[in-house]
């Protein structure tokens, strides 16, 4: 992780009760987070920050936590900061009184337009000084920054962040031009945010000095375990923040629930290598096999007056990609159903054969300002889960009823709205039949759940009470993984003038870096090498990010750069430890990380962000399970 000293003790900033929290209070704990990489550390620093705001400012507490996840808003508003190079160059030009010309020359040279700003804002002497920025008064700039659109937008943010540059003191310059990158990295994500928030709540309580020991820990340990649930139903702080200042933890699942309109976080699944495994798992549990549709996940919302919603797995609103689906939506309620949040499948639907098409059907449908006149694809739901209805969530439901209230409330309509193909049967040879038919029909294979016992919707857990069997895992080739592109290598021959090969990579969560994993130069036909080399065009950096990790050797490096934007499902022959690749370094092997052998571009994942990519943590779990077969012998380490 990047310099920058931990503050002394006595530069901790105060201000008084009822004040708005100085921006300089918010930096220097940032600063202070930035100079470890301990997890423990990052949160006690992150309570200590909170509980001084929740003691003196509790009004400031929800800019505070978006600020400290570099957000405007909650996630699923989708508006986001990343301001391009170019506008922060000229803005920092302008408020430091330096050309332009001179702070590119330096970011070519350091690399980090945050320190630029700050060494140049120390250089410039002041005649006045202007007023302190605040927590709330920068928190309501970036909101305003990331709002604006149309004619003159650039001079407008310019505007914008030249005035906040000229009142930044001190490391306030390199946090802020972070914050507008949308790059603040400092080691602060929801996982630390949530218990930070629950700790700084508990320790508020007057009688915390007197508990023991045991009491602290027990109270902070529900104390998380509660605002993570509530978290996970309804993830906005906007919400979750004030119920937790007038209701405290005790309160808080009563009075933040989920409801639709805010989509939760979806349940996941864990991967089976076969139906043994599964029986296995699922031994003296009553369990049931679905199909696994192969389309794009669809959280669909119904509210009380009627509008609907369809958000991605990703928590993104697809209402725009999909006004067909919306407009025919009110017809599978039955009479009586008011409002409901339901988890279902949207696949490619052939209307003359009445039957699914594959995955790369759907991938050709326009994902933005689309007419319901101009589709050419046309879908269908597949509803497999409901999690609300009626103002009462589910999710504590066991599967057995939650299916059942899908069934007896909502109704078929051919082509445009189906239940989850379903079988109850539980040997090798009723589960392998549905599994063959499930792959006759164009699925990718099933998805295995529990019924009764251990069945609740468990948001955004990847659970082993949900297990996929992908007709892939069965023939030995594993599961495919989610890479961000990183770079790419110029075409030769054939694909002059394209990319002939791209660096891909997983994300490492802890770290907070892409790790490379793989060269890719097969799967793709050649309007996919076209419309590649066209979308990474926009995409090209002059110099890795600071967070990518790789190897610089001459056969790795790629000849051009990509922000870390788009994200590929990748399949391949196995995993091996390597002597260059990084992946999941220091996971599996100290020193040695691990790559991908044979990779092959399966399909673009839109639904995912780089973010949400194949973790180290899971290229690791995926490299332990594959059977390690000696007779293979020198497998591993054979890669460049
Ligand atoms: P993951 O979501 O596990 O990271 P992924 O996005 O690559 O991985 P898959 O491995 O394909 O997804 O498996 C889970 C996805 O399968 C779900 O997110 C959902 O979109 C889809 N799916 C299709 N049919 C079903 C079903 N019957 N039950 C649950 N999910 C289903």
């Amino acid at each position: 992780m990047a310099g920058g000293g931990s503050p002394k003790k006595g530069s901790q900033i105060t201000w008084k009760k009822g004040d708005d929290v100085p921006y300089a209070a918010l930096t220097n704990t940032f600063e202070a987070i930035e100079s470890t990489t301990k997890r423990l550390q990052i949160t006690a620093d992150l309570t200590d920050f909170f509980k001084r705001v929740l003691q003196l400012s509790p009004h400031n507490l929800v800019a505070c936590i978006y600020l400290c996840l570099n957000r405007v808003g909650p996630e699923y508003e989708g508006k986001e900061l990343g301001i391009g190079e170019s506008i922060l160059i000229k803005a920092i030009a302008e408020a430091t009184a330096r050309s332009a010309a001179s702070i590119k020359s330096e970011l070519a040279e350091k690399g980090d337009l945050g320190d630029i700003a700050q060494s140049s804002k120390g250089k410039q002497k002041s005649l006045f000084k202007p007023a302190a920025l605040t927590v709330p008064s920068v928190f309501k700039t970036l909101k305003e920054i990331s709002a604006i659109m149309g004619t003159s937008s650039q001079q407008k943010k310019i505007a914008l962040i030249k005035k906040m540059l000229s009142a930044c003191q001190g490391n306030e310059p390199k946090f802020l031009i972070r914050s507008l990158e949308g790059k603040l990295r400092i080691g602060v994500a929801e996982r630390t945010v949530l218990p930070a928030l629950a700790n700084a709540t508990v320790a508020m309580n007057p009688d915390f000095a007197k508990w023991s020991t045991a009491k602290r820990e027990q109270e902070l340990e529900e104390a998380a375990s509660v605002i993570k649930q509530v978290y996970s139903e309804l993830p906005t702080y906007d919400e979750i923040v004030p119920a937790l200042l007038e209701k405290g933890t005790k309160g808080l699942a009563e009075a933040c629930k989920l409801r639709p309109g805010v989509p939760l976080k979806p349940m996941l699944a864990h991967p089976t290598k076969a139906i043994s495994e599964v029986l296995d798992r699922f031994e003296d549990m009553s369990f049931t096999c679905e199909y696994k549709y192969d389309g794009e996940r669809a959280q669909i919302h119904m509210l009380e007056d009627g509008t609907v919603m369809i958000y991605s797995r990703n928590s993104e609103n697809l209402s725009a990609k999909y006004p067909d689906v919306i407009e025919r939506l009110h017809k599978i309620p039955k009479e009586g159903v008011k409002s409901f949040v339901l988890d279902g499948e949207c696949v490619a639907w052939d209307r003359e054969k009445k039957c699914i098409l594959p995955f790369q059907v759907l991938s050709t449908r326009k994902r933005k300002d689309v007419q319901t006149a101009d589709i050419q694809v046309q879908v269908c739901i597949f509803g497999f889960d409901l999690i609300y209805l009626n103002g009462e969530a589910l999710t504590k439901e066991p599967l057995i009823k939650r299916r059942e209230l899908l069934h007896t409330s909502f109704k078929e309509v051919e082509g445009e709205f189906a239940f989850a193909k379903y079988m109850d049967g539980n040997t090798v040879e009723e589960i392998q039949t549905f599994l063959d038919e499930a792959v006759a029909g164009n699925c990718e294979g099933l998805m295995v759940k529990t019924l009764e016992k251990e069945a609740s919707y468990e948001p955004s857990k990847r659970s082993r009470n949900w297990l996929k069997v992908k007709k892939d895992y069965l023939s030995g080739a594993g599961d495919s993984l989610d890479l961000v592109v990183m770079g790419g290598y110029l075409g030769k021959g054939k694909r002059t003038g394209w990319y002939g090969g791209y660096l891909l990579a997983c994300w490492d969560d802890d770290r907070e870096e892409y790790q490379s994993i793989c060269k890719i130069g097969t799967g793709f036909s050649e309007e996919q090498l076209a419309e590649h080399a066209k979308f990474f065009k926009a995409h090209i950096i002059d110099r890795p990010r600071p967070y990518y990790r790789y190897t610089d050797t001459p056969n790795l490096r790629p000849d051009v750069w990509f922000e870390p934007v788009q994200v590929w499902e990748v399949k391949a022959a196995d995993l091996s430890i390597s002597p260059v690749h990084q992946a999941a370094i220091g996971l599996v092997d100290s020193s040695k990380g691990i790559s991908l052998r044979f990779p092959r571009f399966i399909r673009v994942r839109d639904d995912k962000s780089p973010e949400q990519a194949t973790s180290a943590t899971q290229v690791a779990e995926f490299y332990r399970n594959q059977k390690i077969n000696s007779a293979k012998g020198g497998k591993d380490e054979d890669d460049d």
